[in-house]
């Protein structure tokens, strides 16, 4: 333990105990920025997830499940106050953890004070309602916690995504069994000792760190577990579904896209330009709903490669320590993934790299954000999740043209119209396919009251906002017959 990492990070939080996993086994957890091993963290295993089922399920049948939603939503708000209190300290666990810049983990921290806050005070207010049926009935409806929820939680925005999963379970009255990254769990351990001292009740919240084919497959497929939520690639969302399809539980799958802009020839190119380049090198890139494709009209499209080109020249990648625009990747697992896409580029025509800093360790996941221009929309880097900073650009002539690029990819979570004119506006919200559109704004992940979650490859379930809390409850309908 030292002052940075203040509690022990190789336990388990299991029934409201911290403990070591069945195995006594650990991982170790890598400082992306200089390939240094920070500390160990739990492996935990089947056995850990079993424990940690069986604690939920009693959490459920004891003080927990008897808490009234106003009890529920006070443990809630305490909880996001204690991490404000500790917004600092979080920050520097998830920047030495992730690689994120100070103040993007500073944003993520609070975000989760947000998502807190706003679960807290939403706990109390999720209602059924009466329906008018025959003559001497009546009907209302109930809004009821699933039982045990799992989550299954990347490495790429921990605390975000710990946030809206976790707390909207809990408000809901569900008991939590989180599996986070064995990439990044600091926050995650942070965040449940934040929880017992907040006053959360034993067994509403438990941590299960470990590899995903290890501890997050028998959390997926365990009989005694109700609802998954799961976050990640396509390929182990798909695993995950299969899983929780043997048991007949339902699953939230929230796994990434390939978000487009368009920018059309009447819009503010002054407003349209900080969310341009920011949508695709927040967090190097590694965001779900990053924006990896920028379309652009024919008469604006050189002034837009220009200015973002002239962007990413001044983009400075380093340790997430020095707080500048970029961190490292998540690993040189990732790193080697975004460099093969580099590579699938060669045939391309590269607009501007951002610099990686002198003295940036050698052993850091480092990589230059790169900006392509004049792709074509069927290339692999215009339809393929890279998960790095890395940019392409894509001219079109008509609106027309735009929707049906913009449509064409597999993925369908957030799209973006820059434009002056109202009524296209309108009509590209309703004709884009995606979770989210923003109308001359983006908003990369951002929004704790807005419900999120995609289409097509890009998974399905609404997370965020209320809508995650009706995602967390099943509705029971109840029919009196009282003459
Ligand atoms: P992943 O989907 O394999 O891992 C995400 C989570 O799932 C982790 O907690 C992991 O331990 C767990 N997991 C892994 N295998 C599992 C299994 N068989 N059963 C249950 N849980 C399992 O993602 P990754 O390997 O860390 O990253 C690979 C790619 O995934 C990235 O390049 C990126 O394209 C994508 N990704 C997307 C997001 C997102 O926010 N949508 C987040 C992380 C990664």
């Amino acid at each position: 333990m030292s002052e940075t990492i203040w509690f022990d990070p190789s336990q388990c939080l299991i029934g409201g105990v911290w403990q070591a996993p069945a195995t006594g086994q650990t991982l170790p957890l890598v400082n992306p920025s200089d390939g240094t091993v920070l500390c160990q963290i739990a492996r935990g295993t089947a056995d850990d997830v079993d424990a940690a089922v069986t604690a939920a399920r009693a959490a459920l049948d004891g003080e927990w499940g008897r808490m009234t939603a106003v009890e529920r939503g006070r443990v809630l708000t305490r909880l996001g106050q204690l991490v404000l209190d500790h917004v600092d300290r979080l920050a520097m666990l998830e920047a030495l953890d992730v690689g994120k810049p100070l103040t993007q983990a500073r944003a993520d921290a609070v975000a989760l004070a947000r998502y807190c806050e706003f679960y807290g005070g939403a706990a109390d207010k999720v209602m059924g309602e009466t329906i008018p049926y025959l003559d001497g009935y009546t009907v209302y409806t109930l809004r009821e916690p699933h039982g045990v929820t799992g989550h299954i939680v990347p490495w790429n925005y921990p605390m975000q995504i710990i946030g809206r999963s976790v707390g909207a379970a809990l408000a809901m009255g569900n008991a939590a069994v989180l599996k986070p990254a064995e990439e990044a769990c600091l926050t995650a351990l942070a965040f449940a000792h934040l929880a017992v001292e907040a006053g959360l009740p034993a067994g509403a919240l438990n941590v299960v760190p470990g590899i995903g084919a290890e501890a997050g497959a028998a959390l997926s497929g365990h009989s005694g577990v109700q609802h998954i939520s799961f976050t990640g690639s396509v390929a182990t969302g798909a695993l995950v579904q299969q899983a929780a399809g043997r048991n007949v539980v339902p699953v939230t799958l929230e796994l990434g896209g390939k978000s487009p802009q368009l920018v059309f020839e009447d819009a503010d190119l002054d407003a349209a330009l900080p969310f341009l380049v920011n949508a695709g090198i927040q967090n190097a890139g590694q965001t779900c709903s990053a924006s990896s494709r920028i379309l652009v009209q024919r008469g604006v499209y050189d002034a837009v490669r220009d200015r973002m080109a002239a962007a990413y020249a001044e983009l400075t990648v380093g340790p997430s320590v020095q707080d500048l625009r970029l961190g490292p990747l998540i690993s040189d697992r990732q790193k080697s993934i975004v460099e093969g896409y580099l590579s699938k580029g060669a045939d391309l025509s590269v607009a501007a790299q951002g610099t990686i800093v002198d003295g940036a360790p050698e052993t850091g996941a480092y990589v230059r954000p790169t900006l392509f221009a004049d792709v074509p929309a069927d290339h692999a880097l215009a339809r393929e999740e890279i998960f790095g900073p890395v940019q392409v650009i894509i001219p079109f002539e008509t609106e027309e043209d735009a929707v049906a690029i913009a449509n064409s990819t597999d993925y369908g979570l957030v799209a973006s119209v820059w434009s002056r004119d109202g009524a296209r506006q309108m009509r590209l919200a309703k004709r884009l396919h995606a979770g989210q559109v923003f109308v001359n704004n983006y908003g990369a992940g951002g929004g704790v009251e807005l419900p999120f979650g995609g289409i097509g490859k890009s998974g399905h379930g609404r997370e965020k906002g209320f809508e995650a809390l009706y995602g967390f409850s099943q509705l029971k309908t109840v029919a009196a017959y009282h003459g």
